[in-house]
């Protein structure tokens, strides 16, 4: 299972994880700003698109 973490304001794919950690630890890693728009995100501004393979 892997979980796309998309920006919910430019779409921009920010990280992709194998498995399902703290989303909060991933937003920390990027100062909670989206690194492409620079949109600051709060946890329901991402999109998880979790695929189950
Ligand atoms: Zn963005």
């Amino acid at each position: 299972m892997s979980v796309d973490i998309t920006c919910g304001k430019c779409g921009e794919k920010i990280s992709t994880m194998q498995m399902l950690k703290s989303v909060k630890d991933v937003m920390k890693h990027y100062n909670n700003k989206c690194p492409s728009c620079g949109q600051v995100l709060s946890v329901t501004e991402f999109l998880l698109d979790v695929e189950k393979k």
